[in-house]
């Protein structure tokens, strides 16, 4: 299995960093170019500067064919910027310009909705699918999740508010658990999400006669 890392812009060497302590190392990759997207099992789009990372993803060519794969149930774990990147709409942000979104994952998100970099804080989450209690929130001038769709499911909370949200195999964050000291996330993300979406016999072979509907070939996806 191999995990590739959006390599544009943002927290690539952390969530490197991270997955590597999951997976063997050379099974952690970084993603700048359409072959290297094709090469991968799941990907990360890391928080950074949403804005930069899709100007850079749009000027690399990598918009559409990314778009297409995760239509088509390539997993994504989507951390701040990179939930951004992903939502399906986005609010005004109070401070500065909104970034296209892929549209993927069904909810409204705010950019830098608590404020600048001063206002970054850590704290306690509760993440329902993950045994061994709370996990150790990074927010660094974070997205707010404004609300979630029926297409998503709210499965992260930081008291009353949601901060993790899945549907199918997309999963986004609006914290940094590659900057915590906690593999607990990677961890489940390459055991529940990744691992489910490619069945061990499927996976095995190649020549399975019944591949499973993330590698059929389908028509392109138009918005
Ligand atoms: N504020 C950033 C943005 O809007 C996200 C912050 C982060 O990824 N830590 O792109």
């Amino acid at each position: 299995m191999k995990v590739g890392v959006l390599a544009f812009q943002g927290d690539v060497p952390e969530h490197v960093a991270a997955f590597a302590r999951v997976l063997p190392r050379e099974d952690v990759v970084t993603v700048l170019t359409k072959a290297d997207l094709e090469s991968v099992d799941a990907v990360v789009l890391p928080g950074g500067e949403s804005t930069t990372i899709a100007d850079r993803l749009g000027h690399a060519g990598l918009w559409t064919p990314l778009h297409e794969r995760l239509a088509r149930g390539l997993p994504l774990l989507a951390t701040c910027a990179g939930l951004i990147l992903v939502a399906r709409a986005l609010q005004p942000s109070p401070r500065g310009r909104d970034p296209p979104t892929l549209g993927l994952l069904d909810v409204v998100v705010r950019r830098n909705d608590y404020g600048s970099q001063r206002e970054s804080f850590e704290g306690p989450v509760s993440f329902d699918d993950l045994p061994g209690g709370p996990f150790p929130g990074v927010f660094i001038r974070a997205p707010r999740i404004l609300s979630v769709g029926p297409g998503a499911r709210a499965i992260a909370h930081r008291g009353e508010e949601v901060v993790g949200v899945r549907s199918g195999r997309i999963v986004g964050l609006t914290f940094h658990p590659e900057l915590a000291p906690d593999p607990r996330l990677h961890e489940w993300f390459v055991n529940e999400v990744v691992a489910g979406a490619y069945p061990k016999s499927a996976h095995a072979s190649a020549t399975a006669t019944k591949s499973p509907s993330t590698r059929e070939p389908t028509t392109a996806h138009t918005k």
